[in-house]
């Protein structure tokens, strides 16, 4: 039978496992670099005798019985590996130098007063001691990662020891143990002898578990760090021998990241319904800021439309003192809320004014997302913090407003921040334009459109008008 055949039984029949791909791929390779040309007829498979293996990750025989062919037995002989050969190849990491058998050390104050503070009857209560304790004996072996048996705290009264623990290495090819001892309390030493060889195997990582207050801390990172940047920064701080040792408990993998990454972003929900949940937090909020006239940054929701009001009186007295001597901004935008479907698309508004310091990002002073997009929603919206910022600051009403061509905005900001509506503002327009305009025209606030969206919607009408003129 052709030797391709049997490639493509070995590899792709139905019983056989990626691992079982892998090795044989392997081996083929091998046999093709060492054998060159030999390798390239039918027969030549039959002229290798053996073949030696790399694989690490698996010590088991390796044998691709499910689609054994009978007939043909010339793979079985020469790819066939016995137990003795792939053992030997599985590769295993020692430390350099010896570990010293035994070790002292003294915990911190704080580190202390957590753990003892927390002891009842024979066992500590706080679940971090572990973490303390696994920190602690890093100073004597940093290459293991090791997991806990059994621990007890005595009264000193009534026994010598104080404190016993003991526990092994995770690994599980490592035969290194631990006992540590506490003898008197005053003294606060924990003795530690250790025993057994240290044997990792190589490409094989542990790490012991992510819990406590260290996941609450991670996670604090977590908000603000992808959780594959924070792993790559943890891998850069072990040292090489540590990472070779491959002791991760300084460094969890990206899953258990990913995880602490969830938790620490999920949204603590105050109650079950939605309105509900903004009415705890507007009462919240009430309570937490006595004294002030806005309490908060939650000012207005509904139901229906769908929308929430956002502005405090920090923000309104920033919009106040900006829009003095500088233009406001007032733009939406869309796809901030998604995957609810049958739904209209949430728009977040922005009242955005420039920072005082060249060069930082602009502040946004007033917020409104909503599901309803036309005039007297987006009018609603502007005149209550029209009305928040009159009630604050005194009256209020900017120089200069820039914004898109929308027109519902166009609409809304002439109506509640310049008082006025389209026609009569345009005809004021016309008025400054043609150099007729009055003193009281001139001192009133004036829209500009954004030059952007202007150039645009000036680009479409025009290929509009060459459409008409030459396409038919
Ligand atoms: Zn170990």
């Amino acid at each position: 039978m052709a030797s391709w055949e049997m490639v493509v039984r070995r590899l792709f029949g139905k019983n056989v496992t990626k691992q079982q791909q892998k090795v044989f791929i392997l081996r083929v390779k091998k046999l093709w670099s060492k054998k060159g040309e030999h390798v390239s007829s039918d027969n030549s498979s039959r002229e290798v005798n053996r073949v030696t293996d790399t694989v690490v990750s698996d010590s088991r025989p390796v044998q691709f019985s499910p689609n054994r062919v009978e007939n043909d037995t010339s793979f079985e002989e020469n790819f066939s590996l016995k137990n003795d050969e792939v053992s030997q190849e599985v590769r295993y990491w020692s430390p350099l130098h010896k570990c010293s058998d035994s070790a002292v050390f003294v915990l911190p104050k704080k580190e202390w007063d957590l753990v003892y503070g927390s002891v009842e009857g024979r066992y500590a209560k706080n679940k971090d001691w572990t973490d303390i304790v696994r920190t602690a004996l890093k100073a004597s072996n940093s290459y293991c990662s090791f997991g806990f048996k059994s621990h007890r705290w005595n009264k000193p009264t009534n026994s010598k020891l104080v404190f016993t623990c003991q526990g092994k290495c995770r690994f599980d090819t490592c035969q290194r143990t631990f006992r540590i001892d506490l003898k008197e309390l005053d003294s606060k030493e924990f003795q530690v002898s250790y025993k057994g060889e240290i044997k990792h195997r190589m490409n094989t990582v542990v790490a012991c578990p992510l819990k406590g207050s260290r996941r609450a801390e991670l996670k604090n990172t977590l908000r603000h760090v992808a959780a594959r940047e924070q792993h790559s920064e943890s891998i850069k701080k072990l040292s090489e021998d540590v990472f070779e040792s491959g002791n991760r408990d300084l460094a969890p993998n990206e899953t258990v990241l990913k995880k602490a990454r969830q938790e620490a972003r999920k949204i603590q929900v105050l109650d079950e319904s939605e309105m509900g949940a903004l009415q705890k937090m507007f009462h919240r909020q009430r309570e937490n800021s006595v004294g002030e006239k806005l309490p908060g940054v939650l000012r207005k929701w509904s139901g229906e439309p769908r929308s929430v009001m956002l502005w405090s009186e920090e923000t309104l007295r920033i919009f106040h003192d900006r829009t003095q001597f500088d233009a406001a901004y007032i733009d939406a935008t869309g796809s901030i809320i998604t995957g609810v479907a049958k739904e209209k698309p949430f728009y977040a508004y922005e009242i955005v004014v420039r920072h005082p310091h060249k060069g930082r990002a602009p502040i946004a002073v007033g917020t409104y997302v909503a599901n309803s997009h036309n005039a007297t929603s987006i009018k609603h919206f502007i005149g209550s913090f029209k009305s928040d910022a009159n009630k604050v600051c005194g009256k209020t009403r900017p120089r200069l407003l820039i914004c898109d061509g929308s027109v519902p905005l166009i609409q809304s900001v002439l109506a509640e921040f310049f008082e006025e509506s389209l026609e009569t503002y345009l005809s004021r327009c016309f008025y400054v334009v043609t150099g007729t305009a009055t003193a009281e025209m001139l001192a009133k606030p004036f829209l500009y459109l954004c030059g952007s969206h202007t150039m645009k919607n000036m680009k479409n009408l025009a290929s509009l008008v060459k459409k008409r003129r030459f396409s038919c």
